[in-house]
């Protein structure tokens, strides 16, 4: 992502995930490889996408804004040569759009050439910046990405993995990387292991990826995931070795990719996402039940938690919001006005089974609230009798600092107001999230180990798993933790 405050640019109702990230080596046609496997991951960055292959002797490039199909047809993926390949899809941010910024980033370093996939953010990356600027280093770009560049390119260390490992020691925040040298591939997910990253194998080759769905699509085997503050060296023999140099510290992994981010068909730290999610449904029904007629689900996220709310109530399940799929996600629309009209465009009621009654909606999020109060009329509209609001997380209240994008504290509606001020503005009968204990209940824990929590919950709870150097000073009100 840019350097730049990761929340200025968010006008959305939902958070949104801002990169995903596909690397194979050893398969003939990579690059048309990593093309299906970035189809699969666009959920997770639907603005701009870049490919870079390894033909034995060079390294190949082609980035572009807009979705994979648009931007790779047959005729680019020509350009592509190579057995080995990575991608990268992401979010542009207002500050940061441009083919400068989009990944892989490629660099021509002393010990050859060097392609890196970043999903995550480096929470120190405008300090590490400043001071390898004053030292004479020249960016590109605006990316934090970049820094991680410039220091493997100054590294006294004599190999590249060493030089690599040094560079890391010196970054804090979140990073799943997938990297291209020379001699192979790297792949690495940071000490605490925020951002996911998998392993696969599809016949000799090595596939890498931010998600177990895109090994689905491209027909590999799950093999594993990446353990937190793991990296994975493969050559071009398909040699595998794995190396640990960050100790052993307890893993945070971000717990709202089980909530919203990935895509309900993978398989997030050995748990299915989609389970997850019904799992939450059931635990928020039994925190609050609502006495009603139907559970409705806010397309798609709501629905995996809407069946587990349904099933674990007795309320049946209905319909009672049809999503249209031929509009984008909702928070592409910058400005209020363009907003609420596309909330119309993209989820219309279906009076015919929420007409006289009294229902239960269930969305996976508040954030500004803006789309709950427009969903929560509509129902209204549509002739529900009562609107008791459930949703699949606890409030969000604080913002996210490692790949996320966040509207700023201020504008996150559970950071300004209690539950029952939140109903009054979403004009529901009734709201209620699940507890923060819930949420970990359905991740298979017995709760939330409050002395040393088994995830990254910093959005719901405020308090941040790393050092923020970058944003201590500069954004106290995000930081003014719970
Ligand atoms: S702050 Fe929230 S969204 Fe960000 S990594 Fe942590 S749990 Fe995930």
């Amino acid at each position: 992502m840019n350097i730049t405050h990761p929340f200025l640019d968010s006008d959305g109702d939902k958070l949104r995930e801002e990169c995903g990230i596909f690397g194979v080596i050893g398969a003939r046609e990579a690059a048309a490889i990593t093309a299906a496997g970035l189809h699969s991951l666009q959920h997770r960055g639907q603005e701009a996408v870049g490919i870079t292959s390894f033909s034995g002797d060079e390294f190949h490039s082609h980035r572009g804004i807009g979705h994979v199909a648009q931007v790779f047809s047959q005729k680019e993926l020509d350009t592509l040569p190579g057995n080995m390949a990575s991608g990268h899809v992401r979010y542009a941010t207002t500050g940061g759009s441009g083919l400068r910024n989009v990944q892989p980033l490629f660099a021509d370093l002393a010990a050859g050439g060097f392609a890196i996939a970043h999903n995550g953010n480096i929470s120190n990356a405008m300090t590490l910046k400043h001071d390898l600027v004053s030292k004479g280093s020249i960016f590109q770009s605006t990316s934090d990405t970049e820094v991680i560049i410039h220091l493997v390119a100054t590294s006294r260390y004599p190999t590249l993995l060493d030089r690599f490992v040094d560079a890391l020691r010196m970054v804090e925040g979140a990073y799943s990387l997938i990297c291209m040298t020379p001699e192979g591939m790297i792949a690495c997910r940071d000490p605490l292991g925020i951002r996911p990253l998998v392993m696969g194998r599809i016949g000799d080759a090595t596939v890498f990826a931010s998600e177990t769905v895109a090994f689905d699509i491209v027909g590999a085997e799950f093999i594993r995931s990446i353990e937190p503050g793991e990296l994975v060296q493969v050559d071009h023999k398909g040699t595998i070795s794995s190396h640990r140099p960050f100790g052993d510290p307890a893993p945070r992994p971000c717990i709202f990719e089980h909530v919203y981010f990935s895509r309900p068909d993978s398989v997030m730290d050995g748990l299915s996402v989609y389970q997850v999610r019904k799992q939450i449904g059931v635990e928020l029904a039994k925190e609050a039940f609502a006495d009603a007629d139907v559970v409705i689900p806010v397309p798609d996220s709501g629905v995996p938690a809407a069946i587990g709310y349904a099933q674990e109530s007795g309320i049946p399940f209905e319909l009672g919001i049809i999503r249209s799929h031929y509009v984008g996600r909702t928070f592409i629309q910058p400005g209020d006005a363009a907003r609420h009209a596309d909330v119309k465009r993209k989820h219309n009621a279906n009076r015919a089974v929420v007409e006289g009654k009294r229902i239960v909606l269930i969305d996976d999020s508040i954030v500004r609230g803006t789309t709950s109060k427009k969903i929560v009329e509509m129902m209204r509209d549509a002739g529900a009798a009562e609107v008791h609001m459930r949703i699949a997380s606890p409030p969000t209240e604080h913002s996210c600092f490692y790949g996320v994008d966040t509207p700023e504290r201020s504008k996150l509606l559970a950071a300004t107001m209690d539950t029952a001020a939140m109903a009054d503005f979403i004009k529901a009968d009734s709201l209620a999230f699940v507890s923060i204990d819930g949420l970990y209940r359905a991740v298979g824990q017995e709760k939330r180990a409050s002395k040393c929590p088994q995830f990254c919950d910093a959005c719901f709870t405020g308090e941040y798993p790393t050092k923020l150097t970058d944003f201590t000073d500069r954004f106290p009100a995000e930081l003014n933790a719970a």
